[in-house]
C-alpha cells in the first residue's frame, strides 16, 4: 500500500522537488494545489480566470477552490493507492475540509511532514527559481547561470509570476499569518507533526526526509 503524507512548509522551501521525490520513492502521485492551479491559468479556464489575481499578488485562492481541487482528485482513481498532499492544506478550513474529505473515505494519514528553513534563504531560493515552459524543469541561476536556457530541453527558463520580489514577501507574510498555525494543529493531532531541516543540497535534504519517514516505520 502507498503512503499518505502531507508536506507543509514556507514557499521556497523546497515542497515541490522533495514531494515529488518522495512520490517516487513511494509510487504514488504528488498532489499540488499550486500546480493544479498554474495549469488552470495556464489553460485559461473559468477557475483559473477566477483565481488569476489571487495568484499574481501572493493572495491565498478562496478555501472552497482549492477543497473542489482536492476533493475531484481524490474522487478519481488518481489517489486511491496514496499520495503527497504538497501546498495543501495552507489554512484552518482547508484542514478541517481534508479532515472530513478522509474520514469520509476511511483514510488515514501516515505523516505530516514541515520542511523548515531560515527566511533569508527562501528569498534567495525563490528570487533566483527558474521554470522550463516546455519541460516542467525547475531550478535556479545559481545552478544554469542567468538568462541560460533549459538544461534540459534547450528551450527558455521564465521566473514564476508569483516569484517577483514584491510578491515573494505577500506570500511569506501570508504563509506566517495562514498557514502556520496548521502546524500547531498538527502536531496536536493523532498523526502528529515531523519536523525537518530543509537546509543543505536536494539530495541531503531528500535523505533527510527518507530517513525520517524510515524511522517513523512509513516506508515498510
Ligand atoms: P509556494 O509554496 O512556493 O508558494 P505553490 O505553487 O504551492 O508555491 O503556491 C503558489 C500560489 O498558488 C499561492 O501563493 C496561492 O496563490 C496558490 N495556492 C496554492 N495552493 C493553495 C492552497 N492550498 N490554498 C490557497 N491558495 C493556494
Ligand atoms: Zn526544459
Amino acid at each position: 500500500m502507498g503512503v499518505r503524507l502531507i508536506i507543509m512548509g514556507p514557499p521556497g522551501v523546497g515542497k515541490g522537488t522533495q514531494g515529488e521525490f518522495l512520490a517516487e520513492r513511494f509510487g504514488v502521485p504528488r498532489l499540488s494545489t499550486g500546480d493544479m492551479i498554474r495549469a488552470a491559468l495556464q489553460a485559461g479556464t473559468p477557475l483559473g480566470e477566477r483565481v488569476r489575481v489571487y495568484y499574481e499578488a501572493g493572495e491565498l485562492v478562496p478555501d472552497e477552490v482549492v477543497l473542489g481541487l482536492i476533493a475531484e482528485a481524490f474522487d478519481g482513481s488518481e489517489a486511491s493507492g496514496g499520495f503527497v498532499l504538497d501546498g495543501f492544506p495552507r489554512t484552518v478550513p482547508q484542514a478541517d475540509g481534508l479532515g472530513e474529505l478522509l474520514a469520509d473515505r476511511s483514510i488515514e494519514l501516515d505523516a505530516v511532514l514541515s520542511l523548515e528553513a531560515p527566511e533569508e534563504e527562501l528569498v534567495d531560493r525563490i528570487s533566483g527559481r527558474r521554470v522550463c515552459g516546455a519541460c516542467g524543469l525547475v531550478t535556479h541561476v545559481r545552478a544554469v547561470g542567468a538568462n541560460a536556457p533549459c538544461p534540459e530541453c534547450g528551450a527558455a527558463l521564465a521566473q514564476r509570476s508569483d516569484d517577483r520580489a514584491e510578491t515573494v514577501r505577500n506570500r511569506l507574510a501570508v504563509y506566517r499569518a495562514q498557514t502556520e498555525p496548521l502546524l500547531a494543529y498538527y502536531a496536536r493531532s493523532e498523526t502528529g507533526l515531523t519536523a525537518v531541516d530543509g537546509t543543505g543540497t536536494l539530495e541531503a535534504v531528500r535523505d533527510r526526509l527518507f530517513e525520517t519517514l524510515h524511522m517513523a516505520e512509513v516506508a515498510g
